[in-house]
């Protein structure tokens, strides 16, 4: 069956391979569920995998099958299945649990404290972008199929889920947290899902980005009631000085630096939560000792948050649902680069740096 690929440490070497079909077998216990892949989605991650300054293949092999944003329908079950049957819609898990950590154990390798992490499509366990995959039952997550137009949103908006749920976690330590001012820094897909997510809270929420309006992550925006800010023009930190500090952050840019204007936007008591995966090797020069004082005497708080565990999936694809409910249409208007086809890997990779671009997707096979 026909897979993209890339070999890792190699940069841009992505093309299309040939692999074996799965087999039911890979799991032991007749667990194993088979997936037929209708579409993946991609984002930064298979950018900086494809420009060689991260992912790993798994052992023993040379290449990486990447796509982690996975969307499909289940083609077979084993005989033990007893969750999932034959034409169910479902999203995979990216992270597997195979490290020796409590968190291993407890079937949240997002938490993992090993250094090895396997994730499908990123680091070790081959991707999506194939034609199906084998996995086991407790990495699927079942999308009713009137969702199944913006399925391949779900691991997307599970990222975000758990950047929201770990920032109200460490509220918890408030007792009393009332937040009303969000800011997202970032408007592309993973802004624009944060900002959703927490316009269905209730907050104002600020996206900050680069581009000047009038663009599509804008309109994006401005739709959900978000306010969008043109960094260009204004910065975080002018917004701030305007308007107001903030009492949640989220950093999503993949920039660095904007992690210290992100820590210098926020209230008393408020929360800094950092999402971008930086691979490169940027330094920063910054106000230390304002910082810190800051924090300190503010009882302000910075959390990291990377990937997602299965109560983040399944609230990802409750909070879709919502969010059709309330502004039709506004998820398929994310998804805006549709490419056709396996064979289309160069266009998808190209269609990435499109100016424009919000989510880009392979169409695998029809859904
Ligand atoms: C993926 C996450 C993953 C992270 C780090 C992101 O692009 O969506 O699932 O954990 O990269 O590899
Ligand atoms: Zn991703």
């Amino acid at each position: 069956m026909k897979a993209i690929a890339v070999i890792p440490g190699q940069a841009a070497s992505i093309h299309l391979t040939d692999l074996p079909e799965p087999s039911l077998d890979q799991v032991p216990g007749g667990r194993g569920v088979r997936v037929r892949v209708i579409r993946v989605g991609l984002d930064g991650t298979d950018k900086e995998i494809n420009a060689a300054e991260y992912g790993t293949a798994p052992e023993g092999e040379d290449i990486l099958v990447i796509g982690h944003e996975s969307f499909g329908v289940v083609a077979e079950v084993g005989p033990n299945v007893t969750e999932f049957s034959p034409g169910d819609y479902v999203v995979s898990r990216v992270r597997q649990a195979r490290g020796g950590s409590v968190y291993d154990l407890l079937d949240a390798p997002d938490l993992t404290t090993e250094d090895t992490y396997y994730e499908h499509g990123i680091s070790l366990v081959h991707g999506f972008l194939t034609e199906q995959f084998v996995e086991e039952p407790r990495m699927l997550v079942r999308v009713p199929a009137g969702l199944r137009h913006v399925g391949v949103l779900v691991e997307p908006t599970s990222v975000v889920e758990k950047a929201v749920a770990v920032a109200w976690e460490t509220q918890r330590r408030l007792k009393v947290w009332q937040p009303q001012r969000a800011a997202v820094l970032g408007a592309g897909t993973i802004g624009l899902l944060a900002a959703m997510l927490l316009r269905l809270r209730g907050l104002d929420v600020v996206a900050f980005a680069r581009t000047a309006p009038p663009n599509l992550n804008a309109d994006l925006a401005e739709a959900i009631g978000a306010r969008y800010v043109n960094t260009s023009e204004t910065t975080v930190l002018e917004e701030v000085a305007r308007n107001g500090p903030f009492d949640y952050v989220l950093e999503a840019t993949g920039y660095s630096p904007l992690a210290f204007d992100g820590m210098q936007a926020l209230a008393k008591n408020g929360v800094l939560v950092l999402s971008s995966v930086t691979g490169g090797s940027r330094t920063a020069e910054v106000p230390s000792d304002k910082i810190n004082l800051e924090f300190v005497l503010g009882n302000r708080a910075m959390v990291g948050t990377v990937n997602a565990n299965r109560e983040h999936f399944e609230a990802a694809v409750r909070d879709l649902a919502l969010a059709e409910a309330q502004w039709d249409g506004w998820l398929s208007r994310l998804l805006t680069h549709p490419i056709n086809g396996l064979e289309s890997y160069a266009q998808a990779m190209a269609a990435l740096d499109v100016k424009g671009a919000v989510k880009v997707f392979v169409e695998v096979s029809p859904g």
